[in-house]
């Protein structure tokens, strides 16, 4: 049974009397700053001169400071800058400025799991990872409301650091929601896995292969769009409230019957095969050694891959149907 840590099994105070320093201003890093300031902690954020997020975390009433500086006067180094680069900001500015009993912190587990980073013995080694997108996660605080977030602790030097990890989740809203305990290789492998087999991947690739089974019988796109792509969000809605059951509640019965048969015919054993070599390939470090020399090399097979899927029908047919739907935002 999972560990769950709410407000209570919280100490506020640990986290304010630390110097926090959140590297990175974007999705994640903008929401740790504000909502943790918010909270009554001492907070820089650490961004390269020229970084084009500094003018907004200053409109925004925060100190901005070069990473290695930031990394220098804090005690709690934030690293919230991607993770394909986060080897590369830890050598050249956390490093140089790490002092036993310091903590590094992370969103997520990848450089930690896959050995980018290697953290000297001195220092409490955590992760606060929230389970939702970063303007959400600033955004559910304002409201008083809080995202879950799973907390780990790869290293414990100090021999506090998951009250120091849970404390930091509380000021960021975390412990309103519930806070699940977990480790680094527990976390990177399954948000790896989730995002590529069933989230994003495996989401995107049903969609595209189902509008396309459409298309090419002749069936209009738009029709075919709205079929699968628009409903899913009202189907998904659904689980998210009540899991399973409740979608199948509200659906009609023929489409549950369908759901049952034809589900499974879609989904087979050999789609459940792959799931288990991508699976394996997340935890030998084959996916984490090509996505790093993916990056490296400038990105060529992600640029090449977005430029196709960009250009799809369906994407093209939605942009001009979301269009037509005012309160559908196409923006955010
Ligand atoms: P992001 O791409 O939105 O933002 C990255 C930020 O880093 C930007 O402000 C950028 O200006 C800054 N940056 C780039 N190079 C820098 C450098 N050399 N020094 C300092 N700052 C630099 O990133 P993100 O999506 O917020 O991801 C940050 C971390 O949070 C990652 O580890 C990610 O896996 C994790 N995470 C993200 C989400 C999410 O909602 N996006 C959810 C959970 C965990
Ligand atoms: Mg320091
Ligand atoms: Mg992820
Ligand atoms: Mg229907
Ligand atoms: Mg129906």
């Amino acid at each position: 049974m999972a560990e769950l840590f709410y407000d209570d099994d919280a100490d506020l105070s640990i986290i304010q009397g630390r110097k926090v320093a959140v590297l990175g201003y974007g999705s994640q890093g903008h929401a740790h700053a504000l909502s943790l300031r918010d909270s009554g902690v001492d907070v820089r954020v650490g961004l390269p001169e020229g970084s084009k997020s500094r003018v907004k975390a200053e409109e925004q009433g925060l100190r901005v400071v070069t990473p290695a500086e930031a990394s220098a006067e804090a005690d709690v180094i934030m690293v919230l800058v991607p993770d394909p680069i986060q080897a590369k900001v830890y050598a050249e500015s956390i490093a140089p400025n790490l002092k036993d009993g310091d903590a590094l912190f992370f969103g997520h587990g990848f450089n930690i799991r896959f050995d980018l980073i290697e953290p000297p013995a001195g220092v409490d080694v955590c992760m606060v990872a929230p389970k939702g997108p970063g303007h959400l996660v600033r955004r559910q605080y304002e409201e008083g409301r809080g995202v879950p977030c799973i907390v780990a602790v790869e290293q414990d030097a100090s021999g506090n650091a998951f009250a120091l990890a849970l404390s930091y989740a509380k000021g960021i809203g975390g412990t309103r929601a519930g806070v699940i305990k977990t480790t680094f290789t527990e976390e990177t492998e399954t948000d790896l896995f989730g995002e590529q087999a069933v989230l994003c991947g495996g989401a995107s690739a049903l969609v595209k292969a189902g509008f396309e089974t459409l298309v090419e019988a002749g069936y209009q796109p738009e029709i075919a769009y709205f079929e699968c792509l628009h409903e899913l969000k009202l189907i998904v809605d659904l689980m998210y409230e009540g899991g399973l059951e409740k979608m199948r509640w509200s659906v009609s019965e023929t489409a549950e019957w369908g759901d049952y048969v034809s589900g499974p015919r879609v989904v087979n054993d050999q789609t459940k095969a792959e799931m288990k070599k991508i699976l394996g390939e997340i935890q030998d470090g084959t996916f984490a050694k090509n996505w790093i020399n993916e990056y490296n090399a400038g990105l060529p097979k992600y640029n090449e891959y977005k430029k196709a899927d960009s250009e799809h029908l369906l994407e093209t047919t939605g942009k001009k149907l979301r269009k037509l739907m005012s309160w559908v935002d196409d923006e955010a």
